[in-house]
This record gives C-alpha cells, structure tokens and sequence, in this order.
C-alpha cells in the first residue's frame, strides 16, 4: 500500500457524452496502486501554468479497488482548463508522471454498518469508488444519493453509474439539482438530504462521505452533524470550491 511517485500509461481512452472521457490507467512498472475506494491521484499534466508551477490535478479512482494495476479515471473537461483537457486529449500509450494514492474518503476495512455516499457533480467518480470497494462489500447497507444538474449529459450517465453500482447499493439520483455556482445550491442540497432521510430513524447511517462542490459538502457535514451525526462520522472531498483553499 506504498505511496508512489512514477509514471503512468494512458492503456485505454473511451470518449463519454460530449465533454468527458473514461481513461485506463496503469502504472508504467506494472506494479500495483495500493489504492482503496474512494481515493485519487495526482496526475502532472505536463502544462507550465502563467506563474510557472506544473499544473497537477487529483482524479479519483472509480474502478472496483480488486483490480489494482489497471485502474480507471473519468475526466471532465472543464472550459478551458489546462489539466481536463489535456486528459481528454492525450493519446493512448502517453505516459504521465503521477502520484498517490491519496485521500482519507474511504470505508474503513471491515466496515459492517451503514454508510451514505452523497455525491455533487463530478464527485461521483469518488462515491463509485467506494461503493465499489472491498470496505463496501461488508457493509450493512449503502446508499448513495447523486446529485447533479442534469444525470444525463453532465459527464456520467445514470446507466453508466447504474451498471458498475453493486446490486446492492441503492442509488438516489436528484437529476434536476441547482447548477455549479447556484446560490441556493447548499440550502437544496440539505433539504434533498433532509427528504432522504426524514424515513429513516434517526442517525440512521454509521458513516457518511461525501464528494464534489466544496460550497455543497460542507453546509451539508454541518446539517447532518446538527441532525446527530458523530463527530468525526462525516467525511468530505471538496473536487472544487474548497472553502479551505483560497482559490479551488
Ligand atoms: C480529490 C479530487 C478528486 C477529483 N476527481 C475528479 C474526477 O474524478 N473527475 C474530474 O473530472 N475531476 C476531478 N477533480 C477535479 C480535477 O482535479 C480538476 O480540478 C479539473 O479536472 C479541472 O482542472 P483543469 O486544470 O482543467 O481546470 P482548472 O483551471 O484547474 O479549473 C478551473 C476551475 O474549475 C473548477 N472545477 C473543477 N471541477 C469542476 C466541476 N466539476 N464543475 C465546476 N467547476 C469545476 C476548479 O476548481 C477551478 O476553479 C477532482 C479534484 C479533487 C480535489
């Protein structure tokens, strides 16, 4: 489970609606990732940046984490970004200098209780991961509630998710979700969230984690905390809006 800094390859590039790609990546020594669901790596994209830094972007792993040698990412491309496109334009067979895996967003092992995975956008490349990992399949049950602008054409389908989802998770889509940037956005977020659980008992899950709009995911930590979550049960991976960097 060593962190690593190497090469990756670019094995395989499968385009996915308009403006994202599904890449295969591997590690150019064959060696395994060590990775657990819902971690990512940081992938150099190779473009210098106006101030001169490398532009380096995390990308979640949303490949079942049994295969640890060929692993996959999806990327959406985001306007004009360096490290997106980049992605959705390099050539099968390029190689990459990456590292990781990184992230605490996981199960832990042998996890038995119930989890929720809530996803925003983009996030939920993390949110498969983890229900696709090994911590995953011991658990007593797992739900996981997407919310995103629109599930069809945003980045992934609703099928695509649907059909590497184990039969077991149940997924929540709530397809009609506020936009990136929308002011509103936490406060639906949290009655979404609200709506979900108000069948359930209370404190109903032994974990939750949640991934994609930092300005979403955090306002939502604070109601489930106001609701009874433990301290310390509610993980969080901002993809962008990260209210704890200056500009994310
Ligand atoms: C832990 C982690 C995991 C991530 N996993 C994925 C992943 O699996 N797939 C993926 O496509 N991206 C993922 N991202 C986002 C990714 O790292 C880059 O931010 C994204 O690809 C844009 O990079 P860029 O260089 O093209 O554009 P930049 O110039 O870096 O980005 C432009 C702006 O867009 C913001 N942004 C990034 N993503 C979105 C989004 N979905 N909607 C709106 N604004 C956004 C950035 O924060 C930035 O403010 C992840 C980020 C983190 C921190």
């Amino acid at each position: 489970m060593a962190q690593g800094s190497a090469k990756i390859r670019i094995a395989r590039a499968e385009p996915l609606g308009h403006g994202a790609r599904l890449l295969r990546i591997e590690r150019a020594d064959g060696a395994e990732l060590g990775f657990a669901g819902g971690q990512y790596v940081i992938i150099n994209t190779g473009v210098t940046l106006p101030g001169g830094k490398l532009a380096k972007r995390a990308y979640s792993l949303l490949s079942s984490d049994a295969e640890q040698r060929a692993v996959e990412i999806a990327v959406k491309r985001i306007g004009a970004g360096p490290g997106s496109n980049v992605l959705n334009d390099i050539a099968v067979g390029a190689e990459l200098e990456w590292s990781g895996p990184w992230g605490k967003l996981r199960l832990p092992p042998g996890f038995s209780g119930r989890a929720l995975a809530i996803a925003t956008d983009t996030g939920i490349t993390a949110a498969l991961g983890v229900a696709r990992s090994a911590a995953a399949a011991g658990a007593a049950q797992l739900d996981l509630l997407w919310l995103v602008e629109s599930a069809e054409g945003y980045f992934l389908s609703e099928r695509f998710v649907r059909e590497r989802l184990p039969a077991s998770v149940r997924l929540t889509v709530a397809g009609d979700f506020l936009p990136v940037g929308h002011p509103e956005r936490p406060a639906r977020a949290c009655a979404l969230v609200d709506q979900h659980l108000q069948h359930l008992s209370p404190a109903p899950y032994d974990a939750v984690l949640c991934a994609g709009d930092g300005a979403v995911i955090y306002p939502l930590r604070d109601r489930l905390t106001s609701l009874g979550a433990p301290e310390g049960s509610v993980l969080l991976e901002s993809f962008f809006n990260n209210p704890l960097k200056k500009s994310a």
